[in-house]
C-alpha cells in the first residue's frame, strides 16, 4: 500500500554542457521541477516533472506544472491510500483533465515508492528484465553540415546505436544527405521534425524517403492524427509519433487510423508509468515497435526512463544519453554512463531507482521550494 504523506516541490537550474537547439527552442540551462515524496511508512523517493520552460513541446510548462501540482494534483493524492500505483492516474483523471507531465511526476513517484517498499528495482517491479538498454542520441540543428558530420562522427565513435537528427524545413535533405554520405549507418539514422512540417507540402518529406531512414518523428501538428495518417499512406519511411500520443486511447487511434508505425513513449507526456505500460502492451500486441524518448531529464528522470525501457517491447534504442552528455555534474550518484557498445546498464538488483540522489547538490541548486503535507 502507498500513502503519500508529504511532497516537496523543488525548482533547480542545471547548466547544460552545451546549448540544445531544436526547430522550436534554444536552451543553455534547464529549469527542472523535482518532487521529493515521503510515504506514511517513512520511505521516500524523488521524481522529476519533465515540463520545459516554454510551451513549445506541449502546452504544459514548468510553471503550469507547479501550479497544477500545488492546486489540484497533490491535494488529490496526499493522505490517500492506494493498493497499487496503477490506481493513481485513474484517480487523478477522474477530476483533473490534462496536465499529464505534472500528473506523471506524482504518479511515477508512487511507482518508485512501491518498488522501494517491496525491495525490488523499479525496472523489475514493472516487469522489465533487460540488464542493459540500447541508446541513441539526438543531435541538435548545427550551424553547417561540416559541424554536423563531425558531431555525428563523435557520437558513432562513442558507440551510440541510433542517430537522430533534428530537422526543420530548409535544414533537412542536405544534413541527412551529408550524414548518409559520410557514414555507413545501415538503418540507424532517423529524423525528428518536432511538428515543423505542419504547413509544408508533402514533397518536402517525400524527398527524405530515398535515404531509408528508420523513421521520421512527428512531422505534422502536435495534436494531429488524421493528417499523419494521410501522410503515412504516401510515405515509405515509417512515421513515429511523439507529441500526438498523449494517452493510451490516442495510441489506439493511431493504430486504427494508420497515423504512424512507431511510438516514442515518454512517460511524462502520457501521465506516467501506468499509461506508458498500457501503450507498451498495446503496441506489443500490434507488433508496433516503441522506444523511450528524452526530455532533457536530470539523472532522476533518466532513472525512470531506463527502468521503463527495460520492458520487452522497447525494441528500438532510446534517447538515454549518459549524464555527461548534458550536465556538467548530474544530481545522482553514480551518474548515468554508457558502455562502448552504446548501452546503459539497468540497475535491476538495486531497490527503487538504483541511483543515489544528491540531496545536498539539489539544495545548492534550488531556487524555489514548497512543501505540502508533513
Ligand atoms: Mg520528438
Amino acid at each position: 500500500m502507498i500513502r503519500l504523506q508529504s511532497i516537496t516541490l523543488h525548482e533547480i537550474r542545471l547548466p547544460l554542457v552545451e546549448p540544445f537547439e531544436t526547430s522550436r527552442s534554444h536552451q543553455e540551462e534547464r529549469r527542472i521541477l523535482l518532487l521529493e515524496v515521503r510515504d506514511s511508512d517513512g520511505v521516500s523517493c524523488w521524481s522529476e516533472c519533465v515540463a520545459s520552460e516554454a510551451p513549445n513541446y506541449l502546452p504544459e510548462t514548468i510553471d503550469t506544472a507547479w501550479l497544477a501540482l500545488g492546486e489540484w494534483i497533490i491535494p488529490c493524492v496526499l493522505g490517500r491510500s492506494f493498493d497499487h500505483p496503477r490506481e493513481v492516474l485513474p484517480h487523478l483523471n477522474a477530476t483533473i483533465r490534462g496536465h499529464n507531465m505534472a500528473k506523471a511526476a506524482a504518479e511515477m513517484a508512487a511507482w518508485a515508492l512501491a518498488a522501494e517498499k517491496t525491495g525490488r528495482s523499479l525496472a523489475k517491479y514493472i516487469g522489465g528484465e533487460r540488464k542493459a538498454v540500447a541508446t541513441g542520441i539526438a543531435v541538435g540543428i548545427q550551424a553547417d553540415t561540416g559541424a554536423l558530420v563531425e558531431k555525428v562522427g563523435q557520437c558513432l565513435e562513442e558507440g551510440y546505436q541510433k542517430i537522430k537528427l533534428k530537422i526543420k524545413p530548409g535544414a533537412d535533405v542536405e544534413p541527412v544527405r551529408a550524414v548518409s554520405d559520410a557514414f555507413d549507418l545501415n538503418g540507424r539514422l532517423m529524423v525528428d521534425a518536432n511538428t515543423a512540417y505542419d504547413d509544408q507540402p508533402i514533397e518536402a518529406l517525400r524527398r527524405l524517403d530515398r535515404f531509408g531512414l528508420m523513421m521520421i518523428e512527428q512531422p505534422l501538428g502536435w495534436d494531429d492524427l488524421r493528417r499523419h495518417a494521410e501522410l503515412q499512406a504516401r510515405l515509405d519511411t515509417p512515421i513515429c509519433l511523439d507529441e500526438s500520443i498523449t494517452t493510451p486511447e490516442r495510441a489506439r487511434d493511431m493504430i486504427a487510423l494508420g497515423s504512424g508505425r512507431i511510438i516514442n513513449i515518454k512517460p511524462g507526456r502520457v501521465g506516467g508509468f501506468a499509461a506508458s505500460i498500457a501503450i507498451h502492451d498495446l503496441c506489443w500486441k500490434h507488433s508496433i515497435p516503441v522506444w523511450c524518448g528524452g526530455m532533457l531529464e536530470s539523472g532522476i528522470g533518466r532513472a525512470y526512463n531506463v527502468a521503463l525501457a527495460a520492458l520487452p517491447g522497447f525494441t528500438l534504442p532510446g534517447d538515454l544519453s549518459p549524464s555527461c552528455r548534458y550536465w556538467t555534474q548530474d544530481i545522482v550518484q553514480p551518474e548515468w554512463t554508457m558502455s562502448s557498445d552504446g548501452t546503459v546498464h539497468v540497475p535491476l538488483e538495486q531497490p527503487g531507482l538504483g541511483v543515489e540522489v544528491d540531496a545536498d547538490r539539489i539544495d545548492n541548486l534550488t531556487v524555489r521550494r514548497e512543501t505540502f503535507g508533513q
